[in-house]
C-alpha cells in the first residue's frame, strides 16, 4: 500500500484502523476522511528535523493545501506556523483562535483590503512578491503606525523538473522577483529606504511535487550567494531564509518516496558548509511543507454510480463527486491510486476510467484503472486525497461539498460539515 495507514482486513479496505466500507455507510458519501495522527506524525517530523539540524529554524504549514479551523488547531498544538495566501484563509486561522505572529502571508497579488485586514489582525510577516506591494504595504503600514516585517519573495531561476502548472521557481513565473534580472537586488535596495517595513530576509518557492534534496540545494546556494551579494551591496544581512515547500508524495506504487529528515539534513549541512565559506551568519530557515503533511493524511470514498460499458471501446464507473471535489486530474492529469473498498482483495479484471458525475467530459478521477468487477452502490475509495482536494473543490453544477471526517486516536468527528442544500442558496436573493 501506498502509506502504512492504508490496509485490508476482512476483504475491505481499511484507513487508520477503520473498515471505508463503514464510514461511507454511516456518514455517507462523497465523504473526505482525514487521520489526525498522520497529520501530526508529518508535521513533527519537520519540527524535530529542522530543530536538530539548525539552531534557528521554523516550520510552517502552508495552508493552501487544505484549510479549515481544526486544521490549524491541530497543527498549531504540534508547533508548526502558518503560511496563507488569501483574507479568507487568515479569517479561518483567526477563527481556530490562532495568534498570527508566526504565519507568513503570501501571495502574488494582495489587494489594499487584505494587507490591511492583514495588518489590523497583527500579522507576522507579508511574504512579499513585487516592487508594487512593497509600496502598498510601505503606505499602509505607515498610515496604521506600524512597522510591518517582511520578506522578499525572490525567483532563483531553477526548473526542478516538475509539471507545469505546478513549477514556480524559474525566472519567468508569475511569482516573485527574479535574481537573474538584476530586479531582485533593486527590490532589495528600494525595500531598504522604506521606513515602515522592516526586511528580515528571503523566500523562494521553487516547485511541487519534488523528490530529490539537490533542488533544494541549488535553491539554497542561489539564495545564499544573493544574501552574501546584498550584504556586500547594501550591508544588510538576511536574518530569515525561506525554502518554500515542495516536497512530494507518492500517489501510486510507481512513485518514489522521499525520506524528509535525511533531506533536512542534507540541506543543512550544505548550508552550514556553504554560510562559512561566504562568511555570513546562518539565517533562521523556515520551510513551508503543504502536501506532505495531508496528502496520505485523506481519503475520498464516493458510491458507485453508472457503470457503462461501451462494447469495443472503453468502460466508465461513475462516482457520487468529481472534479467538484477533487479538480487535480481536469487540472493536472494527477495521478491516484483507485480501489474498490469492498472488494479490495478481489482480481483486478475490469479496466474502467472513474469519472464524475458533472456535466463536463473533463470530469474525470483517473483514467483507466484496473478495479474489480464493480457494480452500483460499490464504495469506491481514492487515496492520496489530503492536500489539494477540499481546498479546491467547487459548487460547479451546484454540488454540495462533501464533509470532513477526522479519524483521531480514539474517536472519529465531523470537522468540516457536508454542506446542505441550503447553504447552495444561501447567497442568492
Ligand atoms: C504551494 C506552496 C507551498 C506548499 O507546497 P507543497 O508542494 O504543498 O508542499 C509552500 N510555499 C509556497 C509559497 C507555495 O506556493
Amino acid at each position: 500500500m501506498i502509506c502504512n495507514n492504508i490496509g485490508i482486513e476482512n476483504g475491505h479496505l481499511t484507513f487508520a484502523g477503520r473498515d471505508v466500507c463503514s464510514l461511507a455507510k454511516e456518514y455517507g458519501t462523497p465523504l473526505y476522511i482525514m487521520d489526525e495522527e498522520k497529520i501530526r506524525e508529518k508535521i513533527s517530523i519537520y519540527r524535530k528535523a529542522l530543530k536538530e539540524y539548525f539552531d534557528e529554524a521554523q516550520v510552517l504549514y502552508a495552508s493552501k493545501a487544505c484549510s479549515f479551523k481544526k486544521m490549524y488547531e491541530i497543527l498549531s498544538a504540534e508547533g508548526s506556523g502558518f503560511d496563507v495566501v488569501s483574507s479568507g484563509e487568515i479569517f479561518t486561522a483567526l477563527k481556530a483562535g490562532i495568534s498570527l505572529e508566526n504565519v507568513y502571508f503570501h501571495s502574488n497579488n494582495k489587494t489594499d483590503a487584505d494587507i490591511e485586514f492583514a495588518i489590523d489582525n497583527k500579522m507576522g510577516y507579508f511574504v512579499v512578491d513585487n516592487v508594487e506591494e512593497v509600496d502598498a504595504i510601505e503606505k499602509i503600514a505607515g498610515e496604521k503606525g506600524v512597522k510591518q516585517k517582511i520578506l522578499l519573495r525572490l525567483t532563483p531561476g531553477i526548473d526542478p523538473h516538475t509539471y507545469e502548472a505546478v513549477n514556480t521557481g524559474k525566472v519567468d513565473s508569475k511569482f516573485g522577483t527574479a535574481i537573474e534580472t538584476g530586479q531582485a537586488k533593486e527590490i532589495v535596495g528600494h525595500t531598504l529606504k522604506c521606513e515602515n517595513i522592516e526586511l528580515m530576509g528571503f523566500h523562494c518557492h521553487i516547485g511541487s511535487q519534488v523528490f530529490d534534496s539537490d533542488t533544494f540545494l541549488r535553491g539554497s546556494e542561489i539564495m545564499l550567494d544573493f544574501i552574501k551579494e546584498m550584504k556586500d551591496v547594501y550591508g544588510f544581512e538576511a536574518k530569515q531564509l525561506d525554502l518554500g515547500g515542495g516536497y512530494g508524495v507518492p500517489y501510486t506504487d510507481a512513485d518514489p518516496s522521499i525520506d524528509i529528515k535525511e533531506n533536512i539534513k542534507t540541506v543543512s549541512i550544505f548550508i552550514k558548509e556553504k554560510c562559512n565559506a561566504l562568511g555570513i551568519n546562518v539565517p533562521k530557515i523556515l520551510m513551508e511543507p503543504g502536501r506532505s503533511i495531508v496528502a496520505d493524511a485523506g481519503m475520498t470514498l464516493y458510491t458507485c454510480g453508472t457503470v457503462k460499458k461501451i462494447t469495443g471501446y472503453k468502460n466508465y464507473v461513475s462516482i457520487d463527486g468529481g472534479m467538484t471535489d477533487n479538480p487535480r486530474f481536469a487540472l493536472y492529469g494527477s495521478k491516484y491510486t483507485v480501489i474498490n473498498a469492498g472488494k479490495a482483495e478481489e482480481e483486478k479484471t475490469f479496466k474502467a476510467s472513474v469519472v464524475g458525475r458533472c456535466c463536463e467530459s473533463g470530469d474525470i478521477i483517473q483514467e483507466d484503472v484496473m478495479l474489480p468487477e464493480t457494480e452500483r452502490g460499490d464504495i469506491i475509495a481514492v487515496c492520496t486525497t489530503g492536500a489539494y482536494n477540499y481546498s479546491m473543490a467547487s459548487n460547479y453544477n451546484r454540488i454540495c461539498r462533501p464533509a470532513i471526517l477526522m479519524l483521531a486516536k480514539d474517536k472519529e468527528y465531523i470537522a468540516v460539515k457536508r454542506e446542505s442544500l441550503e447553504d447552495i442558496v444561501r447567497n442568492d436573493i
